[in-house]
């Protein structure tokens, strides 16, 4: 039987908004407000949720509904934290919750407080169902919504991994970073994040002789640093084709017409992948995404040298926001790198975060295109890559296979693309359609069918 969706509409509605209501803002955080909020919710229906501080102030919680044990647990994870918001820049205040013209406003409303209060009314809604005398699910069902992952997950999602793992152990994992709608030509697909990539971030130092202006020299550390970067900065790495992109480009390209299809189809091949994506008829924006998603990236972002204008520094340094595809280690990717260091530069990882990719093929990614299927007949699902990073990094290391899927209708306002940014909003019908589609999801995924 399902849910009354119309009361479950207001219900979820009023979570979201006491949610944004509590300034979580990163830093400093203070998601010891929301977890205890979620908490005071669970308890009141007799869950025993359980809160934990990594940090003074930075909260964690996680909750589980038991199930029969027959199959192993399915994770819903979500942060609490927000990033900052400029109140004077926003229609309504960004920590109002207000509802306004069907929407509810305020920062985290896409990312990703609109996905806590959802899993929050499964966690109600699964439970009111077993109470009322329904089989339980073959799974458990945990809940956790962390603290930090907006500066890296390291008190939050990192901090359950290293410190509590027995708590949040799952084989499945539903996560942020995947569930939006997206036009490619005429036609309407939802994504599935199957894959993200990692974090590499290094600094680059160069050593040279320092000397005076006046009397230029081949050893100048601030030429060797500037080669260095513009190298980094103008040469795209080598082209590698995961199974996510893959799969991605040729389901599209089966659904293209003429020339299209065939850029697509010939682009899974590297040494056609970098002229098939510019000749694709996208805008910039989505070329440059589709050439960040077939190949490591090193973007040269903080420049550091010298004093003195006449005087020649003996060092220069960079900072470099990498990002390795799936598949890529330290090793590898400097291996790519290396070609490109001028002499006297040296490189050095600051920041390290693995990438992750779950199967393409799997009972999860099926059932999701099932559902979507039922919800959405005219829309495809297409697997997704992640360019960014989520929490996703942390959890893997328990072996979980995570999938970015809070399912979001493209209504024309912005939708995803409003994270981080002012008048950040969800409308009260993307939220219902998030809690119907993952409702299914689940109950078809750990359902006793
Ligand atoms: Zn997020």
């Amino acid at each position: 039987m399902q849910p009354n969706w119309d009361a479950v509409r207001d219900e979820v509605t009023r979570y979201l908004q006491a949610l944004l209501r509590i300034d979580t803002t990163n830093p400093p955080g203070n998601e010891l407000a929301a977890a205890e909020y979620l908490a005071g919710v669970l308890q009141a229906e007799g869950f025993d949720p359980i809160v934990l501080e990594s940090a003074p102030g930075r909260g964690n919680l996680v909750v589980r509904l038991k199930g029969s044990g027959e199959e192993a647990p399915l994770l819903l994870m979500s942060h609490t934290d927000v990033v900052p918001a400029e109140p004077d820049k926003w229609q309504h205040p960004p920590f109002s919750g207000a509802l306004a013209d069907g929407y509810i406003w305020g920062r985290g409303a896409v990312d990703m407080k609109d996905t806590v209060a959802v899993f929050l009314m499964l966690m109600l809604l699964f439970k009111r169902r077993q109470d009322a005398g329904a089989p339980p699910l073959k799974r458990d069902l945990i809940f956790m919504a962390t603290a930090d992952e907006e500066r890296g997950g390291h008190l939050g999602a990192g901090w359950l991994v290293k410190h509590h793992p027995d708590l949040i152990r799952a084989e499945y994992a539903i996560n942020e970073g995947g569930g939006h709608e997206m036009r490619f030509g005429e036609r309407r697909y939802f994504t599935v994040q199957t894959a993200e990539k990692g974090l590499a971030r290094f600094r680059l130092t160069a050593r040279g002789e320092p000397g005076h202006a006046s009397i230029p020299h081949d050893k100048n550390a601030v030429v060797r640093l500037a080669e260095t970067v513009a190298r980094i900065g103008c040469s795209p790495l080598p082209t590698h084709i995961t199974p996510t992109v893959r799969t991605l480009f040729l389901q599209l390209a089966d659904d293209m017409e003429g020339e299209v299809g065939e850029f697509l189809r010939k682009a899974v091949e590297p040494e056609h992948t970098e002229t098939c994506i510019h000749a694709l008829p996208l805008p910039p924006i989505y070329r440059h995404l589709l050439m960040a998603m077939t190949r490591n990236t090193a973007t040269p972002t903080v420049l550091q040298a010298g004093s003195k204008i006449n005087v020649i520094p003996s060092e220069a340094m960079a900072r470099v926001d990498g990002r390795v595809l799936p598949g890529f280690d330290h090793d590898t990717f400097y291996a790519e790198l290396e070609p490109l260091l001028c002499e006297g530069v040296e490189l050095e990882f600051e920041d390290w975060g693995p990438p992750l990719e779950s199967p393409v093929e799997s009972p999860l990614f099926d059932t999701i295109r099932a559902v979507l299927g039922d919800h959405e007949p005219d829309a495809g699902v297409i697997p997704w890559l992640l360019t960014g990073a989520t929490d996703a990094k942390h959890v893997v290391q328990l072996g979980t296979k995570v999938y970015g899927f809070t399912p979001m209708r493209d209504e024309g306002d912005g939708g995803l693309m409003l994270a981080h940014q002012h008048n950040e909003r969800i409308s009260v019908n993307n939220l219902l359609f998030s809690t119907q589609v993952l409702y299914d999801v689940i109950d078809r995924f750990a359902g006793q069918g």
